[in-house]
């Protein structure tokens, strides 16, 4: 259990104006005030280009928090506490406004010295504002400086490098906290639990009693309005070099000998160097790419990705990837991990498949197949976990059918899980860096991402080759029908 513990520092939000200010931080910050974590002695600066007053600032933090005020928690009251700085990222003159409004603030509000800096802007700016906030006096204060980073960490491991580069000169390691959201999911924290407190599981967690293990990220949604991003990045860059790969190493790591983030992170990283690196020709062998064509979804007809808004007629992005990957180490020898990830799929789904080998042999009759066992852990829209089981059909003889053991997050305890987002800013704000990624991380990630993209950047796909509204291209299901396996769905 959280123990409540009042976080005082002043936080600053770059990018204040924009959609994940309004849409994640403000309502995650507004959860931790009615929870006690900040209290009296917080501040908040947002700041971007706009010329906007603190009142108009305030009105759009309370406008954020619509639909989840709390009773005894007023939005005003909470908005009391936040400053707006017209501030031009790439302007020194803004950054001395924005010292003196800060000190000011740190005083006003007995903060200690303390300051955490949120980048909720365009990457191209993380560099600078981090030698600007160095260059400036922002972290020469007397408590402490955080920074905590938006995704894209880069576009490939040269850019990645130059980026961490920029940031450290004026930020440690540890006061680097590159967010990815996912791994401040209720049920990719429960991983670790899942694992590590339960002697069955954890027990039947390797080679000899795995068959497969699945990892889908599928969305419904197709880029929408953010084409002009997308076009550079794809589903690759977007989704498996951060989210799925992180997954993957939370679910093949070692376990740790003590569930400290040092402990932790150096067996992420040592399931990460284990990963098979799949290069050249290969990448066809082990890797599926595809791109979403029109469709009629929920009988609206939709247009594929390369009319989208900001996309190329002719593009060659992914919008779904699936591989084959393999974790060259005892424990996974000759297990493979199969992932896939994609836009405007089926449906929306996060989930994890475990597939349990079968028993030896089928004592119930060879035309009375028996399903296999499987462990799905439920990561978004819901969340919890389920195990497959088989048990005898009630009635006379001995025949099986197959049974869900279910444990949802909506029923025993409660469906108000906290926001991903909320989580990751009490762990900064508490100086946990546990489920946030690692420089090292970021870069054996990016090492293996790369020889990918470089393969496909080589070659032309026949894209669009799969139609909006289904589960991806035919490749992707050979590519698990050819190990004699089909995704769980
Ligand atoms: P956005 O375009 O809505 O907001 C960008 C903000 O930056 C605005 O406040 C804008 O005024 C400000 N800005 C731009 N140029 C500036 C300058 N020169 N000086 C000062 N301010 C300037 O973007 P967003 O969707 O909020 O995304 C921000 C970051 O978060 C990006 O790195 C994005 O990849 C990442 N991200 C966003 C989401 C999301 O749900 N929106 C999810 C995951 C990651």
């Amino acid at each position: 259990m959280t123990e409540v513990k009042e976080q005082v520092a002043l936080i600053t939000i770059f990018g204040g104006t924009g959609d994940l200010a309004n849409r994640k931080l403000y309502p995650s910050l507004y959860h931790l005030f009615t929870k006690g974590f900040l209290k009296e002695n917080f501040a908040v600066i947002g700041t971007a280009r706009r010329p906007w007053t603190n009142d108009f600032f305030r009105e759009k933090v309370v406008e954020s928090l619509k639909g989840i005020e709390k009773e005894g928690f007023e939005p005003e009251e909470f908005a009391s506490h936040f400053y707006y700085q017209s501030h031009d990222v790439t302007n020194r003159e803004s950054y001395v406004e924005l010292k003196n409004l800060s000190d000011e603030l740190d005083k006003k509000y007995e903060l200690q010295g303390n300051r955490l800096f949120y980048l909720a802007m365009a990457p191209n700016f993380f560099g600078t504002i981090a030698s600007r906030l160095k260059s400036e006096g922002f972290v020469d204060n007397a408590g402490f400086s955080r920074l905590i980073i938006e995704k894209p960490f880069g576009r490939d491991l040269a850019s990645a490098e130059e980026l961490n580069e920029s940031l450290r000169q004026a930020f440690d390691e540890s006061e680097i906290y590159r967010i990815d959201h996912y791994l401040g999911k209720e049920m990719i924290q429960n991983i670790s639990v899942i694992r590590f407190a339960n002697s069955i599981i954890e027990s039947l967690w390797n080679n000899r009693y795995i068959d497969n293990v699945q990892v889908t990220l599928s969305e419904t949604l197709g880029v929408e309005d953010r084409g002009r991003y997308y076009e550079e990045s794809g589903a690759l860059r977007d989704m498996v070099q951060n989210h799925i790969l992180q997954i993957v190493s939370l679910l093949a790591m070692e376990p740790p000998i003590k569930l400290t983030t040092q402990e932790i992170r150096h067996e992420k990283v040592r399931a990460l160097r284990s990963l098979r690196v799949i290069e050249g020709d290969d990448v066809y062998k082990y890797f599926v790419r595809g791109q979403y064509g029109p469709g009629t979804v929920d009988g609206k007809e939709l247009l594929g990705y390369r009319q989208a808004d900001n996309v190329n007629p002719d593009s060659n992005t992914e919008t779904f990837v699936a591989a084959k990957l393999m974790i060259d180490n005892f424990r996974w020898s000759g297990v493979p991990f199969y992932i896939r990830t994609g836009k405007r799929l089926a449906k929306k789904a996060t989930q994890i498949a475990i597939q349990f080998k079968n028993v030896p042999m089928n004592l119930f009759g060879s035309n009375h197949s028996l399903g296999g066992n499987v462990l799905v852990i439920h990561i978004q829209p819901d969340e919890g976990i389920t195990l497959h089981m088989n048990v005898k059909k009630p009635g006379q003889g001995m025949l099986t059918m197959p049974v869900n053991l279910n444990y949802a997050h909506s029923s025993p305890d409660g469906m108000n899980t906290p926001e991903a987002y909320e989580k990751l800013i009490q762990d900064c704000l508490n100086g946990d860096a546990t489920y946030f990624s690692h420089w090292d991380e970021v870069s054996l990630s990016w090492n293996f991402i790369d020889k990918v993209a470089t393969a496909w950047s080589n070659t032309k796909e026949h894209f669009p080759n799969y139609t909006s509204g289904t589960m991806g291209p035919k490749e992707a299901d050979e590519l698990v029908s050819q190990d004699g396996f089909k995704w769980f769905d």
